[in-house]
Formats: C-alpha cells, structure tokens, sequence
C-alpha cells in the first residue's frame, strides 16, 4: 500500500506524534509525508530526514500559513489520487483534517486506531478504552487516524527521502483565521513527556494544586496532568486534563496524586509504564491499575517527597 502521512508542525519543529504515525504507517506499506504550511521549507528538509520517509510532497501558500483544516483538506483529496491511505496522529489538529479529508473522499473514517492488523484491518478503543474493537474498512481509500501513545516512534533522523513540491489548492473560503493564544510554559509538553505529575480534587484548591503538584513536577521535569474534577474545580486550566476528554498520555512514569481513578481518567493514562498514586482512601479504583501505591495524606507525603528528591 502506499500511504500519505500528515506531518504536524508549529512551522519550525515536527510534532513527536507525526513520528508515531509513520509508525502506523511503515505497517501498511511506503510512506510519504505531506508538508503544509507557508515558507516551511525547512520543516520539509526535517522531515525527508525521518526514518522510512520516502518522499516528501511540500505544499507551501498563503491560504496554508495556520494549516486551517477546510483549507488542506481539498489538497489531501487532490492528493490522494496517488496514495491508498491517508494517516494523521490523532491529535487536535489531525482530529480536524482527517474527518473533512474523509468526506471529500467519500469514505469513513478509522479513528484513533491501537494497532495495525492487515492492509483493511485495524483495533481502536471503544467505550473510554474498556472495550478494544477490530475494526474492517472496506473503502478502496483508507482515512485513518493514529492514537500515538500505541505506536514507537520512527527515529527523526536517518531517513533520505526527497521532497516534491505540489500544486496547490488555496483558499477554501470557509474559514479564517483569527488568532490564536499559546500557552507557553518551561515544563515539557503533557502528551509527550517522559514523567508526568498529575493532581486531582483530592489537593482541594488552585492554590494548594500549585504548592504540592508543582515542586513535584519541577523536581522531576515533568509536566503537569489533572484529573477533570480539577480542571472543573479550576485548581488549573483544562489543556492539563488527562482522560477520555482530555489527553492520552503513555509515559515512563505516571503521578496520580489525589485521584480516585474513574474510568474516564484511566482512559488517558492507564497505558503508562509505571503509575505512581497517593490516596488516602485505601479502596480508591486507581490502586488497581498502579504500580506503587502510599495509602495516606497527600499533604504529607508529597512534600516529604519531593524534600527527598
Ligand atoms: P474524585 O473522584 O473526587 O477523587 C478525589 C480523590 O482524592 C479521592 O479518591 C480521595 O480519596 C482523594 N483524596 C482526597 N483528599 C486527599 C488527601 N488529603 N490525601 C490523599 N488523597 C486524598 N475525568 C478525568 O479525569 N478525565 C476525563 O477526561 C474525564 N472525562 C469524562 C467524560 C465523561 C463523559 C464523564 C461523565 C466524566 C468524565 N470524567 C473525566 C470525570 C470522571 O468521571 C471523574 O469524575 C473524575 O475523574 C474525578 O476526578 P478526581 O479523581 O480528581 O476526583
């Protein structure tokens, strides 16, 4: 099969989840990469050098500068006369140009898939991950999005693909772009840090969501993850939430610090490597997916914690 991956950039750097879907890919058949953007040459140069990348197809316009998805969309479709998959990672942006790349195609979606099992065949969680589905396609043209914590990356360097440049589609005129507000933060980048500190309505209020969860997180260069009740409670903003309506997280380690462990929470992290938790509550759901567990006050043993970090 041949495939066609969305890379997923801010203009400068390649996103880690586009190495994933290359993953996900390499198992169909070859790849190429699509570049969108304005003047990202640069990012198409990167990107011939990811491992398995045979071609790069660059689509730079005006219309492409914010890569808004009604804009790409036409030019996947225009694209994918080649190619018999199209493959993003599914984050925000790919969860926005696949689905609309899917319509103008007339095929159906394959989201969020967990494995690859033939050319047509492929696994993806259901019910907030309690359920793995096998999911068949039988459209001529797979459009398929990529839960990336399921996949190894491909290495980002090593490959020597070459890189196309290819008509363009313009301005869909259905959108426009506006602005945009970027959270800038030190810390890692929640989705893929290697150590994430989580906090959950269990630490009682902003002010001491911060004082016990941030040492932690800064001791151990680790971004900050919440539960939903504390982004709800407004301990800390809602990019932070992990679960089944907020990130997938899969690192090396995993603090659930003040969590009860709802299936809607476990559905973002419970792939993790090592799962830390401190509850007071001895019975709470998350001791049955940890790794290590203290029974006890938070307020006690995180301080001492990170005081012994
Ligand atoms: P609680 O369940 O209230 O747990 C707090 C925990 O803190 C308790 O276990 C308690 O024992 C412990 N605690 C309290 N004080 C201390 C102390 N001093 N020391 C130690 N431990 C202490 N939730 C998500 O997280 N992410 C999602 O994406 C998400 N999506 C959802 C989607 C839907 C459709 C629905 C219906 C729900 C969703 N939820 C989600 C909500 C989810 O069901 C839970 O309500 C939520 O995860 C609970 O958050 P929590 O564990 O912080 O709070």
């Amino acid at each position: 099969m041949k495939t066609l991956v969305w890379v997923e950039h801010d203009g400068q750097a390649i996103k880690d989840a586009t190495l994933s879907a290359v993953a996900a890919a390499s198992k169909l058949g070859s790849v190429d990469l699509l570049v969108v953007g304005q003047s990202v040459r640069g990012v198409a140069d990167a990107a011939a050098r990811i491992a398995n990348a045979e071609k790069v197809k660059l689509a730079e316009a005006e219309a492409y500068a914010h890569q808004l998805a009604e804009n790409v969309a036409p030019l996947v479709q225009q694209l994918m006369v080649e190619y018999d998959a199209f493959i993003a990672a599914a984050t925000t942006t790919g969860k926005a140009l696949a689905p609309r790349a899917a319509a103008l195609l007339d095929v159906m979606q394959v989201s969020d898939i967990l494995s690859v099992e033939g050319e047509d065949t492929f696994t993806r969680p259901i019910y907030a991950g309690n359920v793995i589905a096998m999911v068949k396609s039988s459209d001529a043209k797979k459009v398929i999005t990529v839960r990336s914590t399921a996949f190894d990356k491909v290495a980002a360097t090593g490959g020597r693909g070459m890189v196309e440049v290819v008509s363009v589609t313009g301005d869909a005129g259905l959108s426009t772009f506006e602005g945009q507000e970027v959270a800038e933060s030190s810390r890692p980048e929640l989705t893929s840090a290697k150590i994430v500190v989580s906090g959950g309505r269990g630490l009682g209020s902003a002010e001491r969501f911060a004082e016990v969860i941030e040492p932690l997180a800064d001791k151990l260069g680790a971004a900050i993850g919440a539960s939903r009740a504390a982004v709800d409670a407004g301990y800390v903003q809602n990019d932070h939430q992990v679960g089944q309506t907020g990130k997938i997280v899969a690192p090396e380690a995993y603090f659930a610090i003040g969590i009860s462990g709802a299936i809607q929470h476990l559905a973002g992290m419970k792939d993790s490597k090592t799962i830390i938790t401190i509850n007071k509550d001895e019975d709470a759901p998350i001791f049955q997916v940890a790794d290590i567990g203290l029974v006890g006050d938070l307020f006690a043993i995180v301080p001492e914690l990170t005081g012994k970090l």
